[in-house]
């Protein structure tokens, strides 16, 4: 049978697979074999009674990040607040290099529409301006619950983890997800991290939709990571359609004659906040591959 390990504990796995929970021993020949078992890691299963099994299989991962360490994640929910505090543009695209990087989806949530005073129908400004990312971006609120549908809609069927610096409503929007969570043992609690160092043992929680989502909030570290200069602009992905025009191939769209990213910025059709934060993390690139 199929499953996924969704928290580790006490020497155990505790494995998702169908709609139950089975506390699961790992075989050691599996454990030489593939290596520790992560939450998040696709096995294989085989159900000894109504609540124990053995894991007989670690399937190859797509991702593995590291804070939290979790398999598989597919997406990133990047989250900052409309309002209170003032949303980072440079840090949200830090934190959409870093995801990008790592393989990660990201989608853009703005938290706390509430605080925007616009109605349900307009969009913030930082709503629109990053729609031109070509990325999925979402308008909503925790506390009155407004467009949390459309956020329920990308979390099902996925991996997701949530991302995004202190106070911007992370927890509250877990929180407000939670009357999905499906689960159907009591083996296992499905309550909330709320503390701030508690990445020792994440927690992937399943939502009704069938979407899992870890309790732990991901990409703490704010650094780039390792890269080559020349793929950067592959994290800017609405550069992508632009780049093709450029008369130098590998231009880096900085001080390059015939650039069409920048002209692309100079006619407005990219987001001359996005280019400026390109340049910027370009010169931080750069500066990380003298020090090799
Ligand atoms: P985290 O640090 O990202 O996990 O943020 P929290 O979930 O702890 O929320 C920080 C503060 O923002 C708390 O006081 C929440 O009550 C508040 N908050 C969260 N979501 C919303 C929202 O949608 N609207 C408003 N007005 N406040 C919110
Ligand atoms: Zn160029």
């Amino acid at each position: 049978m199929d499953g996924v390990i969704i928290k580790a504990y006490g020497g155990f796995y505790f494995v998702l697979a169908k709609d139950r929970v089975l506390r699961c021993t790992i075989r050691g020949k599996i454990r030489r074999q593939s290596g520790q078992a992560l939450v998040g890691d696709r096995v294989n299963v085989k159900q000894i009674n109504d609540t124990e099994g053995v894991v007989e299989a670690i399937l190859p991962r797509s991702t593995e990040l590291i804070r939290p360490p979790v398999a598989n994640v597919e997406q990133a929910v990047i989250v900052f607040a409309i309002s209170n505090p003032e949303p980072s543009a440079v840090l949200l695209d830090r934190f959409l290099v870093q995801a990008q990087a790592a393989g990660i989806s990201p989608v853009i949530c703005f938290n706390k529409f509430d605080l925007s005073g616009l109605a349900e129908t307009e969009q913030p400004d930082i709503v629109k301006e990053y729609r031109k990312t070509g990325l999925p971006v979402f308008g909503v609120s925790a506390k009155t619950g407004v467009h949390m549908d459309n956020l329920r809609a990308v979390l099902k069927e996925r991996i997701t983890v949530f991302a995004g610096p202190s106070g911007v409503g992370k927890s509250s929007l877990l929180n407000a997800l939670q009357p999905g969570l499906a689960l159907k043992t009591g083996d296992i609690s499905t309550k909330l991290k709320r503390g701030k160092h508690t990445t020792r043992h994440v927690e992937l929680l399943p939502l009704a939709g069938g979407g899992l989502v870890a309790d732990t909030p991901g990409f703490s570290s704010m650094r780039l990571p390792a890269m080559r200069r020349e793929d950067l602009a592959g994290y800017f992905n609405e550069f992508a359609q632009f780049e093709i025009g450029c008369k130098f191939t590998g231009c880096l769209h900085n001080r390059e004659p015939g650039c069409a990213v920048k002209a692309a910025v100079e006619r407005g059709k990219i987001s001359s906040l996005r280019y400026r934060h390109y340049l910027d993390f370009l010169a931080e690139v750069m500066e990380e591959e003298r020090r090799y």
